[in-house]
This record gives C-alpha cells, sequence and structure tokens, in this order.
C-alpha cells in the first residue's frame, strides 16, 4: 500500500519534501497540501504533486481519509497545534525541526503521545542520518580517540531575512547542534551560556551575530558552538571533537578539487538543501517506511524535548549573560 501523506506548510523545506516524497523517494506519495497562503500550495502541488489536492484547512487535511500521514513544515510557533492535532485523530506525524518553540510546548507534545499509548512522532532532526556524522560517531563510540573533552562547532549560513532574530539563533540554527551533539555523545547537558563576539557590519541592525554558545555536560565535555548566520562565503558546518587521544572531524562534503587560473581551490556549499541532500532522503524513507510497519525509528518527541530545554537555556542566556542550569528529567521507558 502506498502511504497518502498530507503536507502543511509548503514554503523551502515543505516543497523540497514534496518533491523528493514524489521524486526520490519509494512507498509513499503526497495527497494533500495546506499552507496558511492557498496559492503557496497550489504552486507546489502544480510543480511536484499535481494529482494532491489543496485543503485549505490544516486540521481538515489532517483527519482527511485521503491522508495516513502528516508532514508539519510551517513555521516553528505553528508545529504544536499541527502535531497535538495528528496525535489526538491517531495519525503518524513527522514534524520538522524545532518540535515545538518552548520546551513546555514540546513536553505537551511527549504527554500527549505517551497518553495515546504509541509512538507517532518523528522530528526533522536529519543530522544523526548524515553519514558524515554516522562516521564521526563510530569512531567516538569505538573509543579510538578516547573520552570526549572539548567539542569546537560552527553553524554559519551565508546571510538571513529581516525575519530572522537573535533567539532564532538558538531556537531555529543552534536546535540543531543541540540535537545532534548529545546524540554524538551520549551526554546530556548540564549549563549553558551564551556570549557575542564583536557584531559583524554585514548583520541588519536587530540580530546580535555571530554568537557563541558555551555548554557543558554532566561527563564534564565543553562544547562551544559559534552561530555565524551572515557569513557571506557559505553554508557551512564544523564539528571537531577533542579527545584523550586524538582529534576526530566531521567530514567535508565531497568537492572537485580544482585547478585553475594559478590556485587551487575546492568550491564550498551555499545551500542548506545541497549539504544535508542525503541526510534528508534518508531521514523521510525512514518515517515512510516507519509508519508503514506501525513503527517509527527516527528522533523521537523527546529527543525534541530535550534539545528544547537545552534551547530554552540559551535564550535564557542570551539575555542575562550568566551560565544557566540545564535540569533534565530522566527520560521515560516509554521512549527507550
Ligand atoms: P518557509 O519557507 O517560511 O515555509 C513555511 C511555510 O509555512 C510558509 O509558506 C508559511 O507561510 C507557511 N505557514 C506558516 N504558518 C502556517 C500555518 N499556521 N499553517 C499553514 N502554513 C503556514 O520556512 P522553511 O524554511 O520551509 O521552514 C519551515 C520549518 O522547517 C521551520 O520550522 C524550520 O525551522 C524548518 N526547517 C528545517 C530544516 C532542516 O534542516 N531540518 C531546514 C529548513 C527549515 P508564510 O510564508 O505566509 O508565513
Amino acid at each position: 500500500m502506498t502511504l497518502k501523506l498530507g503536507v502543511i506548510g509548503a514554503g523551502a523545506i515543505g516543497q523540497d519534501h514534496i518533491r523528493r516524497c514524489m521524486q526520490t523517494l519509494s512507498g509513499g506519495r503526497i495527497t494533500a497540501v495546506n499552507d496558511i497562503n492557498s496559492e503557496t500550495a497550489a504552486s507546489a502541488v502544480r510543480k511536484y504533486a499535481v494529482d494532491a489536492t489543496v485543503v485549505l484547512d490544516p486540521h481538515t487535511l489532517i483527519r482527511s481519509n485521503d491522508v495516513d500521514a502528516v508532514i508539519v513544515t510551517s513555521w516553528g510557533p505553528s508545529h504544536e497545534e499541527f502535531v497535538l492535532s495528528a496525535i489526538e485523530t491517531g495519525k503518524f506525524v513527522f514534524c520538522e525541526k524545532p518540535l515545538a518553540t518552548t520546551a513546555d510546548a514540546c513536553r505537551r507534545i511527549v504527554d500527549a503521545e505517551m497518553k495515546h499509548g504509541q509512538r507517532l512522532v518523528q522530528v526533522g532532526f536529519m543530522r544523526p542520518y548524515d553519514p558524515g556524522y554516522r562516521a564521526l560517531k563510530a569512531v567516538v563510540d569505538s573509543g579510538k580517540i578516547g573520552d570526549p573533552l572539548m567539542l569546537h562547532c560552527a553553524h554559519r549560513n551565508p546571510r538571513v531575512g529581516k525575519y530572522y532574530t537573535t533567539d532564532m539563533a538558538i531556537t531555529d540554527t543552534l536546535i540543531h547542534e543541540l540535537h545532534v551533539l548529545r546524540w554524538l555523545l551520549s551526554d546530556d547537558y548540564i549549563s549553558a551560556q551564551v556570549i557575542y563576539p564583536r557584531k559583524t557590519s554585514q548583520a541588519l541592525a536587530h540580530l546580535r551575530d555571530p554568537q557563541i554558545a558555551l555548554l557543558e555536560t554532566a561527563k564534564g565535555t565543553r562544547i562551544d558552538v559559534e552561530i555565524f548566520v551572515n557569513c557571506q562565503y557559505g553554508y557551512d558546518i564544523q564539528c571537531e571533537i577533542v579527545g584523550e587521544l586524538g582529534i576526530a572531524r566531521l567530514p567535508e562534503p565531497s568537492a572537485v578539487p580544482l585547478r585553475s587560473q594559478a590556485a587551487r581551490s575546492e568550491a564550498i556549499l551555499t545551500d542548506w538543501k545541497e549539504r544535508f541532500i542525503g541526510a534528508y532522503d534518508i531521514e523521510m524513507q525512514d518515517f515512510i517506511d516507519g509508519v508503514r510497519e506501525g513503527k517509527l525509528r527516527g528522533p523521537h518527541a523527546w529527543s525534541g524535548y530535550c534539545a528544547a530545554v537545552a534551547a530554552d537555556a540559551c535564550v535564557a542566556a542570551q539575555t542575562s549573560g550568566a551560565v544557566v542550569p540545564i535540569d533534565l528529567p530522566a527520560q521515560p521507558a516509554f521512549y527507550a
């Protein structure tokens, strides 16, 4: 049976997921699309899913008999409403990161899912599906570099629009690292601080950019993450782990080394869609396969909640400048 998928939010990543479900992946097809702007939904349907229906009300889409599972790709503050509605209807739901914009909202999703009694939610944290991150984790888990002592990471985007605010550096950007580093280290955060270097002249007046998040884990590992969203030169994700016995780095995406015009060069990607295209494909295929088998394996709502707890602490640290403690409750057996 081909899975019937309904998408809420047909912007950048919504359209990209519609395209991959229709053109790259197997086992699912897009049957319904909603967007707050119906023309945006209609345009996505015309481009990638001509047989799908534009549904004007997102809750009608969730309840529709023509939708077996829901993909939520609207903007962050709307995620909680749609994920809760999918759980209430008993349908599987893939929700782009962040699961919700606050830890309290994520907790309500966790509670609703546990009350339902079966895992229904997969969060769109795709980095654990990335071959580079998987190879890095294999090295850490092998013990080859000993215990991780320090991590130096960077999350750089060429530029952001005027909608992007200082707290979004945490809730929309750093949230990827908050999730993937916890997974990479098999460790929990215990504190966060945010400091601001000299501001770039390339950022709009309202935005503090760059920022550095400093995290400490329960095992004592110290992590610094540079968040620089107007770096101009490319979309660049870096992660270096300094261990007791050696250093391991996230592999660079492959690029052709070029010798031309008396220079050696290698292109740097500028688009996040390209940087993690393989990871997005694998995560969405895993969601489709998981739904068809009735058992999700991808990032769960609890991991979305944990990332949000750490994000809340980082947002508090942005304004206070203080070291903010992070206190995570024990993981419920439901998510083991
Ligand atoms: P986007 O281009 O702005 O697309 C979001 C779309 O959802 C827009 O068309 C927006 O309409 C629509 N929308 C907003 N509120 C809605 C609502 N209540 N009901 C229905 N539609 C609504 O943003 P995006 O870059 O695709 O990001 C969407 C989500 O995906 C965000 O949570 C973002 O963090 C996440 N994301 C994840 C990754 C990743 O690497 N995993 C990458 C990119 C984005 P308007 O434009 O009219 O508001």
